[in-house]
């Protein structure tokens, strides 16, 4: 069984250093040029060798990101329903100190918050409506002209 960790004074202890981007201390200095210079062929470097910790040398440097989003035309619909959401949430906590104040421009505010209510509900129902089948838009067709049909 392979020791997991070679003592300094060992090339594989003075690679370990490298990995753990340690200060290389003078007897693994020492080790490496010798390393170096015999090509391995002393006892201590085979020994070493032999000794060498089976991890990787490199751990993964990179981590995935997550794919961007597909279309730029969604990502524009989430970005306005987040200005709207967040317009919608400063109105809120603007009403209170409003009504207080000035309860006409508080008339004024609850109305707009009103029109961003809806215009975010456009949005979402939009958004819906993009991914409802053609199915469903048949459907409805079907249903409109049986109604039809049946008040004729
Ligand atoms: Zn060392």
């Amino acid at each position: 069984m392979p020791q997991r960790k070679a003592p300094c004074g060992t090339y594989s202890a003075y690679k370990r250093h490298l990995r753990n981007k340690e200060k290389v201390d003078a007897k693994c200095r020492a080790a490496q040029r010798k390393h170096d210079g015999t090509r391995s062929t002393s006892a201590t470097a085979r020994a070493a060798r032999a000794a060498k910790p089976k991890t990787p040398a490199t751990p993964p440097a990179t981590i995935e990101l997550p794919a961007p989003a597909p279309s730029t035309a969604r990502t524009e619909v989430v970005s306005r329903l987040d200005v709207l959401k967040e317009l919608l949430e400063q109105q809120r906590l603007l009403l209170p100190t409003l009504r207080q104040e000035e309860p006409a421009r508080a008339y004024l505010l609850m109305r707009e918050q009103r029109e961003t209510l809806r215009e975010i509900d456009e949005i979402q129902n939009a958004g819906a409506s993009k991914g409802a089948t053609l199915a469903d838009q048949l459907a409805e067709a079907r249903a409109a002209r049986a109604a039809r049909a049946a008040g004729a």
